[in-house]
């Protein structure tokens, strides 16, 4: 059965240009429940960590500094398959590919500069959701 938990961050250059609170409202209006939110900084070890599967591809190093520039927004969120719907929600890593309406296709500028991350599986989500948050930090 497909789980009821993904994790998110909005990227450093949403929260710059002020667009973390549509970005939440969308989340929201979409039928997600938080059960995490802070708002932080990654370090750039912090970053390299958090990407470590990314390290072989030509991106990472641009990756690594591009979410270590700013705070992030850094969020657990339910949903019955949540994974899957909020990938969804999000639409495709280009934001000149990703469906009109999705959170990259409204919010993102650039490949990289694509507003949100979203994890890719059930496992990957409770991992991710682990390395920002301690189950104090959640309701
Ligand atoms: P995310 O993991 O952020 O939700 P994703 O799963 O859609 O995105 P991944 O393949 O995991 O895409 O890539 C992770 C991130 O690396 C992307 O969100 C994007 O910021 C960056 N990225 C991916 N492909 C490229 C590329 N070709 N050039 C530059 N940056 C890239
Ligand atoms: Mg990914």
């Amino acid at each position: 059965m497909a789980g009821t938990i993904t994790f998110t961050m909005i990227k450093p250059e949403a929260v710059r240009n002020l667009q973390s609170g549509k970005i939440l409202d969308a989340i929201i209006n979409s039928g997600f429940s938080l059960r995490a939110l802070k708002l932080v900084s990654l370090s750039h070890e912090k970053a390299s960590k958090f990407y470590e599967i990314h390290k072989e591809r030509p991106f990472y190093n641009d990756l690594v500094a591009f979410m270590s520039s700013g705070p992030v927004i850094a969020a657990v969120l339910e949903k019955d398959n949540a994974v899957n719907a909020y990938r969804d929600l999000i639409g495709a890593t280009n934001p000149a590919e990703a469906a009109t309406g999705t959170i990259r296709q409204l919010f993102g500028t650039s490949i990289q500069n694509n507003a949100v991350h979203g994890s890719d599986s059930d496992e990957n989500a409770i991992m991710e959701a682990a390395f920002f948050f301690s189950e104090f930090d959640r309701v």
